[in-house]
Parts: structure tokens; sequence; C-alpha cells
């Protein structure tokens, strides 16, 4: 007996590397349309997956075959359109990733495991009502470089680049975009990614106000990390039936289906964050780019120190490279309120620390100038990008550290639990009174953390008084204070009441955080990141002190009413180096222009494109063994692209072994993205076949990272 069955390929989480192609077959009683959500059996168990091809001519299943049926069909969800499967198709080939695997995991995690019935449920539930739009809020007036960006945003077609200081306005000229484009058409949506740490409630609210009264309450929603699955689920649901307008999220956001999208805002483009470093390695920034051309979207990226990619992407055209880049860039060098000294950027300081006594923490001229600030009921922030007290414990008799039994690392040393503690793979010990190598109870911190400072801050400020006669107030703002839901809120809040007056912290604390009332920050120890052996710590560096730089001042009323110069003090052994030079003066440009001049010289990204293969095993030995030999069996077989390609050979990574597994990579090269591409498809069976052989036993994984941050 045969029975009609359509055919229908389905996209599936399988195993990575399990040797099971992207999709697999299933039969279904009815045609079903590429894009809709179905539950399938594989094994044992019951899987989400996503129709994908649309061979599904009806066809009598032969007797005998083996198709499977589907399971169950999420009737009440219209498919996933065209521009979404060709978005995570492109990424999965692009990242080198099995599709399912990308299709999964850009769907909210709840709807895996939800019946049809329990989803059918969920969409009948009601919607919040929907607020009466009202149009009475005013838009403000835009300054003169907001509308001119505003007005090219309008008329041409991007893709943009918002150069504009920090403080100039940037986000005003994404909220009157967003406005323009969704008031033109009743069915268009917009998408707004920010960085992890950047999604504060403050712009969140800052969202909601000005759009909820013109599109209605549910207008906006969010999609980040931080958010249960219910919410997530809910947002998702709301952009994917166009009831959401506006979604505001981090860079999974960069997936969500959207079938009404026609501008993508990726603020402080530059960030890291937007670089996913677990699964497919994708970035967020990149794909932006990649959907807004096949979608016909607008994509605006927007930043006051822009990645060197983006900013030599949006290069002028000059006499020599009549075309110019790809994007089009649009400065906006003012800040608002510069018409008064208040809205200026702020006067950099550098103090030589070779002129100062040894071990200084706080040199004496900042001291003064954070004492100064206090007794005026200013605020200051103080960044170091190191937390706990001290990075390392040792004995001054027999030279014993904290190194952690599981990783090539030292255990930091936490003083207020009084834990050793290894950030790479988290084993911790309480400190020991005696060494534990001779026994001596000599045994001290070496080198400060965030812990320290604060510590150290208290006692040197001990003395000094807030106008109202209370003592000094410092705070800490890091990954140890804000471990717990809800923390880094409230302290944000606390800083922003003015409960504050010195506020220590990490990175975390000098991105996009609108403090109002503070007038100096202060770097302490940046040097670190000056000699470092990735080509792009100098970039980060400055662009991490430029955004410090840009916390303090925000508020021209307040600043002018203060009367007070707003400072960023840099502390250094090597105050002259080229990245403090170009923040004394905010020149991005010119540290930009020296950047991308030695960058070329070395044929350095962006004038060549790179990937990394990353192999981990029990042993180093192993770990690299497995890179040559699949660096020999691409040779030896001729890949495609290998001509352009260069390999270089494996080498241990910095922090060699993290909780026990050893972890070597390798550098592949190319002035061609194209051939970099073929040649990474064309190796992925290859190292697949590598990795099966009875050699390579002890490895334990491996993983391919293209266009990959750090090296
Ligand atoms: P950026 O995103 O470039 O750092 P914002 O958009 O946050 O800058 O603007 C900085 C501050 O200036 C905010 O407090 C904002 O409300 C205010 N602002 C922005 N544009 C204007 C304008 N045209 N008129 C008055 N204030 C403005
Ligand atoms: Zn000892
Ligand atoms: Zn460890």
């Amino acid at each position: 007996m045969s029975s009609p069955y359509c055919i229908v390929q389905v996209a599936l989480q399988t195993p990575s590397h399990s040797g099971v192609g992207d999709l697999l077959s299933y039969a279904s009683e009815r045609p079903l349309a590429p894009g809709t959500l179905v539950r399938v059996p594989l094994g044992t168990r019951e899987l989400l997956g996503v129709v994908w091809d649309a061979d599904q001519a009806t066809g009598e299943l032969p007797d005998g075959a083996t198709l499977r049926p589907i399971a169950g069909v999420l009737d009440g969800l219209a498919p996933l359109d065209l521009p979404w499967r060709r978005l995570v198709a492109f990424a999965a080939r692009y990242y080198q990733r099995a599709l399912g695997e990308v299709a999964l995991a850009a769907l909210p995690p709840q709807l895996r495991d939800l019946r049809p019935e329990q989803l059918a449920r969920r969409l009948r539930r009601p919607a919040k009502a929907v607020g009466d739009t009202i149009d009475a809020i005013e838009n403000i007036a835009l300054s003169t470089e907001q509308e001119s960006a505003r007005a090219r945003i309008a008329s041409e077609k991007g893709p943009f680049l918002l150069f504009g200081s920090t403080g100039s306005g940037k986000t005003e000229v994404y909220l009157r975009c967003v406005q323009e484009m969704l008031e033109a058409d009743a069915t268009a949506q917009a998408l707004v990614m920010v960085p992890e740490i950047n999604l504060t409630p403050q712009l969140e609210e800052r969202f909601v106000g000005r759009f909820a009264p013109r599109f209605g309450a549910g207008a906006v929603v969010s999609l980040h990390s931080g958010m249960t699955n219910p919410q997530r689920l809910k947002s998702w649901l709301a952009a994917h039936s166009g009831s959401a307008r506006i979604v505001l999220g981090t860079r999974m956001a960069v997936f969500a289906s959207l079938p009404g999208l026609q501008l993508i805002v990726v603020d402080e483009e530059h960030d890291p964050s937007y670089k996913q470093q677990e699964g497919a390695r994708y970035s967020a920034r990149d794909l932006a780019i990649w959907r807004g051309r096949e979608q016909g979207a607008k994509v605006l990226l927007g930043s006051a120190t822009p990645s060197l990619e983006s900013w030599y992407a949006s290069r002028p055209p000059t006499p020599e490279d009549p075309e110019g880049g790809r994007y089009m860039r649009l400065h906006m060098p003012s800040r608002i309120g510069s018409g008064i000294a208040a809205g200026a950027l702020p006067r950099v300081r550098r103090v030589d620390m070779n002129q100062q006594p040894r071990r200084t923490v706080f040199s004496a001229p900042l001291l003064q100038a954070i004492t100064e600030r206090v007794a005026r009921g200013e605020q200051s922030m103080i960044l170091l990008n190191r937390r706990g007290y001290a990075p390392v414990l040792h004995c001054v008799d027999c030279g014993w550290k904290s190194d952690c039994p599981h990783c090539s690392a030292h255990q930091v040393f936490h003083k207020a639990d009084r834990t050793l503690r290894c950030h790479h793979c988290g084993y911790t010990v309480r400190v020991p009174r005696h060494c534990p190598s001779c026994g001596s109870p000599d045994i001290h911190p070496m080198g400060r953390g965030t812990e320290q400072l604060q510590e150290q801050l208290g006692a040197l400020l001990r003395n000094v008084q807030r106008p109202d006669g209370a003592p000094a107030r410092i705070a800490r703002i890091d990954a140890d204070t804000t471990k717990a839901k809800g923390a880094l809120q409230a302290q944000l809040a606390q800083v922003h009441s003015g409960e504050v007056d010195v506020l220590v912290g990490t990175q975390m604390i000098a991105k996009g955080h609108d403090f109002r009332r503070i007038t100096l920050v202060a770097a302490v120890q940046p040097d670190g990141a000056l000699f470092s052996s990735d080509f792009r710590a100098p970039e980060r560096l400055f662009a991490l002190l430029m955004q410090a730089a840009g916390r303090a001042g925000r508020d021209a009323a307040y600043m002018a009413a203060q009367g007070t110069q707003c400072e960023m003090w840099v502390q250094s052994f090597h105050p002259r180096h080229a990245v403090f030079e170009a923040l004394r003066t905010h020149d991005y440009e010119a540290f930009a222009a020296q950047q991308l001049k030695e960058r070329e010289e070395a044929a350095m990204p962006p004038f060549s494109y790179q990937a990394l293969v990353r192999a981990d095993a029990r042993t180093q030995e192993v770990a690299q063994g497995f890179l040559s030999a699949a660096t020999a069996a691409a040779h030896a077989a001729g890949l495609p692209g290998l001509e352009v390609v260069t390999l270089f050979p494996p080498v241990p990574l910095t922090i060699q072994r993290v909780a026990n597994v050893e972890r070597a990579q390798m550098l592949m090269e190319s002035s061609s993205r194209a051939a970099l591409q073929r040649f990474l498809a064309a190796w992925q069976p290859v190292l697949q076949a590598t990795r099966s052989q009875p050699e390579h036993k002890g490895l334990i994984r491996w993983l391919v990272d293209v266009d990959p941050l750090a090296i």
C-alpha cells in the first residue's frame, strides 16, 4: 500500500558536527509552506523544526519507505518569511555552522517546548489593550547637524555611519528616523540594537516614552538575554505578527522575525558585544548590514568611535579612490549645548606616572581634583578594568603565586569574602593564612583591582566632606557587585540620584549611561592595553577612553550652573603614546588614520579578512596536532581558495589552559573574503574527517571563528 504524502525538508537542531545533514526529510499529509514551524520526531525525541524547502510535490511514498511523519504543525503562526530564512541560511553558511542550529537558536527558547495546542492557547490570549495613540507630544527641534543627518538618512539609501561625538544627540536622530519611517507606513517596523551593557531601562524608557503615545502601548518590545523565556516569546510573537513596531534589543535581535522591517539602527556599532562568542560566532552588526540590503531596509550604524572596519567602509571618495566606501558617513561633531562651555568635551589631563613616587595609585593632582569635586557635590568616575582586590596573591619567602590548578592563569584575590577565584573556570578556594607551599605567613596581594581601589580611595577621602557635611560616598560597580538580578539597575539609580560621590568600576560603567552630574572621569591604570599582542587592543582602549570621557558633562544645564570644566584624567607611564595624544584632542579621525595606515602596511583587517580555527584537547600536542593534520590535508587536497589564503601555524591561546582543557588556534588570512569563504566551506568536511582519525582521539572540540575580534 502506498499513500499520497508531501515530502518536506525540515531544519532542526541536531548535535553539531554530528554528520547528520542540515535538513531532514519528513512526510506530511498536506503541503506546508516554507517557514512553517512544525514538531517532528528525531530518535525518541520530538523537536521543533522549520519547514525549509518547497520541494514537496505530492508524491507516492514508496512502499517500505522509512520517512517519519510530522508530529504537529504550529498552525497559529504565520510561516517565517523568505527574508528571515535567507538571513539564517546566510549566517549559517558564512559563520560555518549547521543551518538548523542557527535557525533554532534564532527562535525564542520557549517555542521549542510548546505543543501546538499550548501555543494556540497563548495566541488566543487577548493582547494588552492598546492605548489610544495621541499625537500631542511635540518633537524637539533638532540641531543643524542632527537635521542634516536626518535629511540625508531620509533621502538616501545608505547604509549610513552616523559618526557623532558622545552627547551629540545620536539617539535623538535614531528616534526621529524611526518615527518618520513608522509614520509613513502603518506596517513598517524598526529594529534598534544596542550593546548588551547598554540596554539600560533608561533607553527603554526613552523609546517607550516617545513611541507608546504615538503607536500604542505595545509598539515597543525588547529582546535580550536578561528577559525570562515567557517575556522573550511574547516580544518575539509581537514582532513576528507585526503588532510590535519597534524591537529594541541586543545582538540576538538581529534574527528577530520582522516582516515589515524598514530600518535597522546599530547603536555603538564598534562595541565588541555585537560579536557572539559561542555557537555561530556571528557579528550582529555585519548581519544587520546584510539583512538591510536583502530586505530593503535602511541601516544606520552609530558611534563616536566607529570600528575601523566601518570607518574604512565609509571613507569618502578621493581622486585616487573615486569610488570611496560602501557606507555613507554622516558627521555630528558638536555636543548638544556646546554653545556654552559646559557642552564642550572634557579637558584631558595626563599624569606621567614616571614622575610619581613608586606604587602611586592616585597621583596627588588627581586626588586633589576628586577631593574638590566631592566638596562641591559633583561626581567622579574612576575606571579600572580589573575586578577583585588583587589579580594575584604571592609569597614573599618562596615566590608562590595563587595559580589556578586548572588554568594557566592566576586566581584573583577577593577580599570581601576572603576567596581566591579563577575568573576563567570559576574555581574558588578560601584565602590561605599561610603560604600553601612553604608555610610562611608573609603572603601579599600583588597589583590591584576595583575592590582595592574602592578601599584605598575610602581611606584617602576619609576626611573629605560633601556640601551637606556628610562623608564622601564611594560606590563600586563591576561584575561582582551586579550579580544579583536588578542589582545593576539599583546601583545605577543610586548614582543618578546623587547618593554616590565617587563611582569606581570596570568598563561596565563607561558605556552609555547617562549620568548627569559627573564632571571628572579617570582611568588610573590603562597601560596594559598599549602593548597587548592583539592588534585591536589600541582601538578598543581608545574607544573605551573616549566613551568614558563622554560620561562627563552630559548635562549642559547642570554644567553651566556649576561653572565647572569637566575633565578626563589618564595616569600612564607612556603619556605620549599615540592613543593618549589622540584622546587629548578628542581626535578620533587622526587616531583612525594612523591605525589604518599601520593596518594597511601590515595587511591586516580591514585590508584583509581573517578566520580562526580553534581546537580544544586534553593536551596541547593533540590540539595542535589536529590543526596541523587538517592543514596538511587541505594542502594535499588542493582546496579551492587556498592559492590566496594564508594558513598560519597552530599556536597556543594566550590563556593556554582553561578548566584543564588545552587550547590552540590557527589563523587564516586572505585579501579576498570570497576566497576565504570558499576555502572554509571546502575545508569543513576535511576538518570533520580529520577529527575522526584515531590519532586525534584526545580532541574535545573544534570551532571556526570568522572575522574574529580577538586574535
Ligand atoms: P548621544 O546618543 O549622541 O550620546 P543623546 O541623543 O543621548 O546623545 O543626546 C544627549 C543629550 O542631549 C540628551 O540628554 C538629549 O535628550 C539631549 N538632546 C539631544 N538632541 C537634542 C536637541 N535637538 N535639543 C535639545 N536637547 C537634545
Ligand atoms: Zn611560600
Ligand atoms: Zn581556573
